[in-house]
């Protein structure tokens, strides 16, 4: 196996991929809710991003543009969507190569407005509406309803798609029947002054999910914009111990070599001061263990406490930026020079593997 490769390799399980992808559909649509698949934790590669159309994925989102014109030209056979509110220095690359946006800036959507009548496109806004986890969206929601009023009544190319919150990713506030609530009595209000239905009513994201396995998910929300659930499925089954059956965890695995194996004491001798990465670790003496250096680091992980090994008496304790330390003093099995060893991984260590040029992408496809 160590000659064949270079390491590290990211295998990337795209069957796996499509089944979570195809049980939260499901799971959504049995409940009203459509799914806007998100990719930018894989940086958009488009066979990936292929199983979250083939599976139903309503919508395919990101919140980096260059992600979703590279979808585009790839010929994603669904809309698109930017789910980071857009710098007026993308407008112009994002008007005719996305679909839909999500904003809170009536300076922005003006300027939408300006360029889509230049380039005579249309373009779906879904505004913000922040219920307390302060990221982004309109606090005031007399504010937020002004502009979707401005944008029914007044503007030519801009279409009010929506409205729509984020939660749980600044303010770390957990989705409640409260909080959603909140969003769909703002989407009433809407409906009831311009004389229609709004079409989406998005009520988060991963998190959310959380609402709609205890029952309490208020009807009148219809969309989720879902990344983590389909990719690593860690934040439900671990933090939050919902299992949603059948999903798999094993999507992505890090496989990645070894190049020094001893001995070695496990706590520093002389004078402890700062790391590689200026921060002050703190070592428990264990006395002398069997270690072994992997050739993959911070630069192609982010932190390697967000890496799972899969062999058992294996123990992460460090890493720097191009290398990453591994206890195997209990480890059953041999292990020396040149041995792969696999790690699942949550969220970010995907988000950086999948970006970087030096690390390999193996795709498995077995079924279809
Ligand atoms: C990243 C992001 C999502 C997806 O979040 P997951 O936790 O990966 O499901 C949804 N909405 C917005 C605005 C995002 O930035």
């Amino acid at each position: 196996m160590a000659k064949k490769y270079k390491y590290p390799i990211l295998q990337i399980n795209l069957d796996y991929i499509y089944d979570n992808s195809k049980k939260l559909v499901d799971l959504c649509n049995q409940n009203g809710i459509c799914i806007s698949g998100v990719v930018k934790g894989f940086n958009g590669d488009p066979k990936i991003a292929e199983e979250l159309v083939k599976a139903g994925c309503e919508h395919i989102a990101s919140a980096r543009l260059e992600q979703l014109i590279k979808l585009k030209k790839h010929g994603i056979a669904k809309q698109t969507m930017l789910v980071r509110i857009p710098m007026l220095s993308e407008l112009e690359d994002m008007v005719g190569n996305v679909d839909i946006s999500l904003n809170s800036e009536w300076e922005t959507v003006e300027n939408i407005e300006i360029i889509c009548k230049k380039k005579k496109v249309i373009h779906k806004v879904v505004l913000m509406c922040d219920v307390g986890d302060l990221r982004e969206g309109f606090f005031n929601t007399e504010e937020l309803i002004n502009l979707a009023l401005y944008i029914e009544n007044s503007l030519q190319y801009v279409k009010l798609y929506g409205i729509g919150t984020n939660i749980g990713c600044y303010g770390s506030i957990n989705p409640s029947v409260e909080n959603l609530s909140q969003l769909c009595l703002v989407a009433e209000e809407i409906e009831k002054k311009i004389g229609r239905n709004l079409e989406l009513v998005s009520g988060g994201a991963t998190t959310s999910l959380t609402l709609l396995l205890e029952g309490k998910m208020p009807t009148k929300i219809n969309n989720l914009r879902i990344g983590e659930a389909i990719l690593v499925n860690r934040d439900l089954q671990d933090l939050r111990k919902f299992n949603i059956e059948g999903l798999h965890q094993d999507n992505f695995i890090l496989n990645a070599q070894i190049v020094e194996v001893k001995d070695k004491p496990s706590y520093p001798i002389g004078e402890i001061f700062f790391d590689a990465f200026g921060n002050k670790p703190v070592y428990t003496d264990r006395g002398i263990r069997k270690r072994a250096i992997l050739a993959v680091g911070k630069q192609d992980i982010g932190d390697h406490d967000k890496l799972i090994p899969m062999l058992n008496g294996i123990q992460i304790i460090g890493s720097s930026s191009d290398h990453m330390i591994v206890d195997i003093q209990d480890c059953k099995q041999n292990i020396k020079v040149g041995d792969v060893l696999e790690f699942m991984m949550q969220y970010p260590p995907m988000l950086y593997l999948t970006a970087s040029k030096n690390v390999k992408k193996i795709y498995k496809k077995n079924k279809r």
